[in-house]
């Protein structure tokens, strides 16, 4: 059996707006392990069967070691387990520090990144670490053979500049209707890292972020993406829900709802 290893990772310190996505992991938890839904995914996978999923818990950032290597350290620490992982923020910076712990066992790696913004400045407000600069780091460090922005609507010529500085691979809100079902032609031939940023949904879809951005993806558009994917998934992030923002916990449900779908794809696309 193919196993799916669960971290928390509840930072949100570098958000340039608003505090409370590192409230999220317990509430997406909480959706997950609820009586009112069943833990099939529509993979075909039951997340609830006997040991399936490994829940690491929540990192604790109370001690004295950087917040980043700790991120980095424990990330590295549950993927030499060998198991495929899937982290719940927190907010966007956090992706940064978990591929710095991913990429050594990935020799070869595809980050397919969905968000309403590209994260790529490369500092915002002064803060490097800022969540909306961690694909800068990504890059400069090389933690990707490639990256592929999907859902993008908020582009501006520094973006573009950096983007092309990187070689990153754009596909903005308005060119992706013809990519669902068919991600074959984006020709992804290694490992894939999944970086979902829940705004990269339409806000009538997930209201609950901090910057929400209409003329999004629906949720059955990103699921059907997931769906598409034939290399291994060996790693995701689940970033951006904010608590503080959300009407009746429709967006906690919204993200137990990815997470579902992309631990199933894990275990499909793991199995060999
Ligand atoms: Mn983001
Ligand atoms: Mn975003």
């Amino acid at each position: 059996m193919v196993n799916v290893a669960l971290l928390g990772i509840p930072h949100d310190e570098n958000s340039s707006y608003l505090r409370g996505p590192a409230e999220a992991p317990p509430l997406i938890r909480g959706e997950l392990i609820s009586d009112a839904y069943s833990m099939w995914s529509e993979t075909g996978i039951d997340l609830g069967a006997a040991g399936l999923l490994i829940d690491h818990g929540d990192l604790r950032f109370d001690g004295d070691i950087d917040p980043w290597s700790l991120i980095e350290r424990e990330v590295a620490r549950v993927m030499g387990e060998g198991h495929p992982l899937l982290c719940l923020g927190g907010d966007h910076a956090i992706t940064y520090p978990i591929l710095r712990g991913v990429r050594p066992r990935y020799p070869k790696l595809t980050i397919l990144h969905i968000d309403a913004h590209c994260d790529i400045y490369d500092a915002y407000l002064g803060n490097r670490r800022s969540h909306a600069s961690p694909f800068a780091r990504i890059m400069e460090e090389g933690l990707t053979d490639r990256l592929i922005q999907v859902g993008i609507r908020t582009n501006n010529d520094e973006h573009r500049a950096q983007a092309e500085r990187f070689g990153v691979e754009v596909i903005e809100a308005a060119r992706c209707y013809d990519l669902w079902r068919d991600l074959r032609k984006l020709d992804i031939s290694t490992p894939v890292y999944i970086s979902m940023d829940i705004d990269g949904l339409d806000p009538s879809c997930a209201p609950g972020v901090s910057h929400r951005e209409p003329g999004g993806l629906s949720t059955r558009q990103v699921i059907d993406l997931f769906q598409s994917i034939e290399q291994p998934i060996v790693a995701a992030d689940i970033v951006e829900y904010n608590p503080r923002c959300d009407l009746s916990n429709m967006t906690a449900l919204v993200a137990t709802k990815l997470l579902k779908e992309i631990a199933g794809m894990m275990v499909k696309t793991n199995r060999g």
